[in-house]
């Protein structure tokens, strides 16, 4: 069996405005004690999947590229050392143009580190500006041919739409100077408000979309039409460029579909290690501890370096049956490839039509869904209102 790690580093110098993910700019004891409880952890845990393989490593954040390469190389020796890393397993980290250099680049190869995701989000300083990014185009042209000269050769960028003030011409302008440098894979998501950031106070439904915005000049977010047309031409241009989508949001040149991430929506489980990150093992779901110092307490303090750890499962779901379904479903459903009828029946036994018959038959009518050859899929259709379609799936 296999069974992919991912690890977090929650580290960023400074909060970018719409951001809710796990991060904060640490002092530099705390990226100490981090790392020396992640090893504990990654090296106490190993127990849980010691008969299987791991096809791919995901170091996210925050900015792994904040931390000292010699931190990157730590983790990957101690996953290396307690974990059987297949030979040909898909390494990836999260890279910002505005902490990665080239001596970090040749270290993460050094260390085994096989594949780079770059957070572009836009070509156009002013949006990167609007959005509290550090970096500027230049920057990320820089970090890109750098990694090219430590030998990267398996990059990816992200790049987001509905950035305020932008428009489809900066859009398209960013997609071609992206295309231009040519990564091999492109992630595009569409900005999403966030609870508790500053662009909820900026742009949430109750704001003005002005306040809060002291210092800096207040962008208008693109409307919903809008929205959906950069996504046709994100699509339609990454296509003219010789990216295929194999998901919603992700584009990639044949051959280089992220291995990681496809295993998500493919349900394969994973185990994630440091503060927050999210595990699907033995068909649990549940999230490690998201407070340092009781992460710190619990795996750092603990731990006598011999025995095996238990991991610590907040938010402890156990998938029902009816759970694994629905989420084949929605999971399922985002990859362009669909769901093969015969794979659904050979996993649970049952027919897909038997359970979802009248959700499918529904959206196949109103054009949403197609059923094809034994294959269900989204249509394009289907793709503009996908979490509608999917939410009707859930029980
Ligand atoms: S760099 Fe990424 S993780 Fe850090 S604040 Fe910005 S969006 Fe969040």
């Amino acid at each position: 069996m296999e069974t992919g790690i991912y690890i977090h580093l929650p580290f960023c110098h400074r909060k970018c405005l719409y951001c809710d993910f796990l991060s904060f700019k640490p002092d530099e004891k705390t990226v100490d004690d981090y790392t020396e409880t992640l090893l504990k952890e990654i090296k106490g845990l190993s127990d849980l999947i010691k008969t299987r393989r791991v096809p791919s490593v995901y170091i996210g954040g925050g900015t792994p590229s904040y931390v000292h390469q010699s931190v990157i190389k730590r983790i990957m020796e101690c996953v290396y050392e307690n974990y059987d890393i297949m030979q040909d397993a898909e390494i990836t980290i999260e890279v910002n143009p505005a902490s990665a250099d080239i001596n970090k680049l040749r270290a993460y190869k050094g260390a085994g580190v096989n594949r780079l995701s770059i957070g572009l989000q836009s070509a156009d300083n002013r949006e990167l500006r609007l959005l509290g990014r550090l970096h500027d185009y230049e920057d990320f042209v820089k970090t890109f041919e750098d990694a090219r000269l430590a030998g990267f050769n398996n990059i990816s960028a992200d790049l987001m739409t509905a950035i305020p003030s932008q428009t489809m011409e900066s859009l398209k302008s960013s997609i071609d100077k992206l295309t231009a440098l040519g990564p091999e894979h492109i992630s595009a998501y569409s900005l999403m408000i966030c609870e508790g950031t500053p662009f909820e106070k900026i742009y949430g439904e109750a704001s003005d979309g002005m306040s809060g915005m002291e210092h800096r000049p207040a962008g208008k977010l693109p409307d919903e039409d809008t929205e959906r047309q950069m996504y046709y031409l994100v699509r339609n241009e990454l296509a003219k460029a010789g990216y295929h989508r194999y998901e919603i949001s992700n584009f990639a040149r044949p051959g280089f579909e992220s291995r990681h991430n496809t295993s998500y929506w493919e349900r394969k489980e994973y185990l994630g290690f440091g503060l927050g990150s999210a595990s699907y093992l033995n068909g649990e779901r549940y999230s490690n501890i998201k407070d340092m110092k009781e992460y710190v307490e619990y795996y750092g303090k603990n731990y006598d370096g011999k025995n095996a750890m238990v991991p610590y499962k907040d938010e402890l779901m156990v998938l029902t049956q009816r759970n694994k379904m629905e989420e084949n479903i929605f999971l399922g459903l985002r990859m362009d490839r669909g769901i093969k009828l015969s794979d659904f029946h050979e996993e649970f036994g049952c027919g897909l039509m038997d359970v979802f018959g009248n959700t499918v038959s529904k959206y196949c009518e109103s054009g949403h869904l197609s059923l094809q050859g034994g294959v269900l899929r989204l249509t394009d259709k289907g793709v503009d209102v996908s979490n509608a379609v999917f939410s009707d799936f859930l029980n």
